[in-house]
């Protein structure tokens, strides 16, 4: 219900800002930033002075996913526009549909105010490229999680205090993927602006309940789930269980599953489409 009823919500903004040029000075409401869907499970979102991008670089379809559009990717490297001032880059898992390395150094070397944040896993195939060295692993937090676990902290993001929560939860998949250290990150923008990303985290519902308590901390205004979440908790919404206010699933196939279609939740399939945070 609380999805199917954001998802109008959010409709109907997109189509009342589609005539006005400045939506952040509407009278009819308050938007606390904007989120913009990259392709994958690539989101940039932006909220005052803070602009962070989720998974962004990664060069492996498995041909089923989409892929960054090469223009958008070239923008995004060199840092021009949308992509300018970028503060933080948040990988969740050091999966090749999620990130590559030898792009990330690429990237980290022409956008030197960038921080970085990855799992440990990542941080290896960093350290293998023969580029990597003390002032990147400076502006890297690599910090290892143990399963379940989680770090709160607030760092200096584009002038702002930022908390970032950083949880490790299982990779969805079971066994085969159990080594697999999946970050989930939630991360407050500004006041008006915390969102959740979830990497490829399994939906165990038991496994989220357990962590009701870092959930309850903070609200998220907007969380991208992989898109096998929806469906996949039985009693509680997928909102109730991340105490997230929108939820919109991201890792969506090319073949849009009809399922997702008529689930009533929101997603991300057309890159370029945004939506607006914490919007009343
Ligand atoms: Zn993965």
């Amino acid at each position: 219900m609380a999805v199917a009823l954001s998802k109008l919500a959010s409709l109907a903004l997109g189509m009342s800002c589609l005539f006005i040029a400045a939506c952040k000075g509407s009278h009819h409401h308050h938007s606390g930033g904007t989120a913009e869907f990259l392709a994958h499970s690539a989101v940039m979102v932006e909220s005052g002075s803070v602009k962070i991008l989720f998974d962004p670089i990664f060069d492996k379809d498995y041909g089923s996913f989409q892929l960054v559009a090469q223009e958008t990717q070239a923008l995004m490297m060199s840092g021009q526009a949308p992509f300018d001032g970028v503060d933080a880059v948040f990988v969740s898992h050091a999966h090749g549909d999620h990130f590559a390395a030898n792009l990330m150094i690429e990237y980290l070397l022409v956008n030197p105010e960038v921080k970085l944040f990855v799992p440990q896993q990542a941080l290896s195939k960093l350290e293998e490229d023969t580029r990597w060295d003390a002032v990147l692993a400076a502006r890297t937090h690599s910090d290892l999680i143990a399963l379940n676990a989680s770090l709160e902290d607030v760092f200096d993001l584009g002038g702002e205090s930022v908390a970032v929560t950083r949880l490790r939860l299982p990779h969805a998949g079971g066994a085969r993927q159990a080594k697999v250290e999946n970050i989930v990150y939630r991360v407050s923008l500004s006041p008006d602006a915390t969102v959740m990303h979830l990497g490829d985290a399994d939906p165990d519902e038991n496994g989220l309940k357990a962590q009701a308590p870092l959930f309850s901390k903070k609200i998220s205004d907007m969380a991208f789930v992989p898109v096998w979440f929806v469906g996949a908790a039985s009693e509680l919404s997928v909102n109730s269980l991340l105490n997230a206010e929108h939820v919109i699933a991201v890792h969506v196939p090319k073949n849009i599953p009809e399922s997702l279609v008529t689930s009533g939740t929101d997603y991300f399939s057309v890159p370029g489409e945004r939506r607006e945070i914490g919007t009343e």
